[in-house]
């Protein structure tokens, strides 16, 4: 690894002002980065665990009869939001949206991470006392005389019922892991940071899971949730900041985008490179979904994190070289952007992402809303706050200094009339109707004004 470097003063200094930049990697692609083999057996590995429990959950869920149990969102093209974004610019007929913020059963591109891992745990715990095989290659049966769907019955139930699950959240993750593990008998603790919604919280109760409400952050809740589940015999405690089940399940996401690329007819090559911009709070969900698809596609796809102006914390990891908390640069999280409400990356992510991810820009929150506002209204889509991170990512890239240099120095300026540009959107699918009314009307609003402004 190459030494910490410390941060550019240009760049610290709009971190602390709230300006909003764009930060390119210098890491990127140096020797040694290609993604490890081992990366793609990974991934293979959770989608086939993931297969596996399809019918589990096709039957606990009867939504998901469509896509046979698969947990799976739409990809869509969205021209007229390119229209908004881009103008007559190259590229606006060739935005694409992955619709996470349509996925089943959770709502939000954590049903990818969080649901994989509870189902982990659950093959674990099921297989060691012998109700499945104790491999998959096993020649010895499993007493369940029905696989996977038997751990629906009773006696999974007893055994999934001695287990508390925890995990702290600002809402989403909690979200996700509570609901998939009550309903397989666990007990569930979530502890939610004071971003969390209380819809958020009033669903999981709902559910049956014990909600643990934190004055603190997401750190303080992650830290608090640990210190109790450690104390537990049998608490599992899911840990948003170091899991590699949660990573693995993320990155799935890139196979199943593979697939529906292809379907779409749209190619990733050479001459039609594929930007991806996602939202990033710790940066498991994207980090996991980068290094899926940079295993799949190389350097043909380029992939770019959005981040609050008020929680850039992945961005100040790795342009810093070192992972610390952003209250360092007297920034406080106050972002309505409660997915990404996020002030210390990932060390596992921010490792992984060195020398995959191309860069990050960081987004206001009235840019959120102004986005989520035009998605609403012109490509008829409803998304949270955070989910609409990833549409600052075009207009970035083709317009700003930065993104032009980027383009420049990857060989990419003559593709960029071939070139996609994909917005990953990442959550919204529960958000209470009267909630997501408020949130498009602050988007008509601030739109309004600045119409208003730049006549
Ligand atoms: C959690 C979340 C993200 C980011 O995922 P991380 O793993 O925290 O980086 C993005 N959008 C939404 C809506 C989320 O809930």
């Amino acid at each position: 690894m190459p030494s910490p470097t410390t941060l550019d003063f240009k760049l610290k200094q709009q971190l602390q002002a709230g300006q909003t930049t764009l930060w390119l990697n210098p890491d990127l692609g140096i020797r040694g980065s290609e993604t490890d083999p081992s990366a793609c057996a990974q991934m293979l590995d959770a989608e086939q665990r993931l297969q596996r429990f399809a019918p589990l959950l096709q039957q606990l869920y009867p939504e998901l009869a469509a896509s046979g149990g698969l947990i799976e969102s739409p990809l869509r093209r969205i021209p007229a939001m390119g229209q908004q974004l881009l103008g007559q610019h190259a590229g606006a007929e060739r935005l694409l949206l992955k619709c996470d913020h349509a996925l089943p059963v959770a709502g939000s591109v954590k049903a990818r991470g969080g649901i994989y891992e509870v189902l982990f745990f659950a093959e674990q715990l099921a297989r060691q006392v012998g109700l499945l095989p104790d491999s998959q290659d096993s020649e010895a049966d499993g007493r369940l005389a029905d696989g996977y769907l038997g751990l629906a019955g009773t006696e999974a139930q007893a055994l999934f019922g001695r287990y508390r699950i925890a995990v702290g959240s600002t809402g989403n993750l909690g979200l996700s892991i509570g609901i998939i593990a009550a309903r397989l008998g666990f007990q569930v603790s979530v502890h939610m940071s004071r971003d969390a919604k209380l819809w958020k919280k009033n669903r999981l109760r709902d559910a049956g899971v014990e909600v643990v409400e934190h004055r603190g952050d997401y750190a303080a809740a992650v830290a608090e949730g640990r210190r109790q589940s450690d104390a537990d015999p049998y608490g599992y405690f899911v840990d948003d900041e170091n899991s590699e089940q949660l990573f693995y399940g993320y990155a799935v996401a890139a196979l199943r985008l593979q697939r529906q690329l292809r379907e779409a007819g749209i190619a990733v090559d050479r001459d039609h490179p594929l930007f991806v911009y996602i939202p990033c709070g710790v940066g498991g969900a994207p980090g996991g979904i980068s290094y899926g698809l940079k295993g799949l596609f190389g350097d043909h796809v380029h992939c770019f994190f959005a981040e609050p102006v008020q929680a850039p914390c992945m961005l100040y990891a790795l342009a810093s070289g070192r992972v610390k908390p952003v209250s360092e640069l007297g920034i406080e999280l106050v972002t309505e952007a409660d997915g990404l409400a996020v002030g210390c990356a990932s060390e596992l992510v921010a490792a992984k992402m060195k020398t995959l991810l191309s860069g990050i820009f960081t987004v206001a929150d009235d840019e959120l809303f102004r986005w989520l506002y035009q998605l609403h209204q012109h490509e008829k889509i409803d998304v949270e706050p955070s989910a609409a991170a990833g549409f600052g990512g075009p207009a970035w890239l083709t317009q700003s200094d930065a993104g032009r240099a980027y383009l420049q120095q990857q060989g990419l300026e003559p593709m960029m009339d071939r070139a996609h540009h994909l917005v990953w959107s990442t959550g919204g699918r529960f958000v209470p109707a009267a909630e997501q009314a408020g949130f498009i009307e602050h988007g008509r609003q601030l739109f309004a004004d600045t119409a208003e402004q730049s006549r």
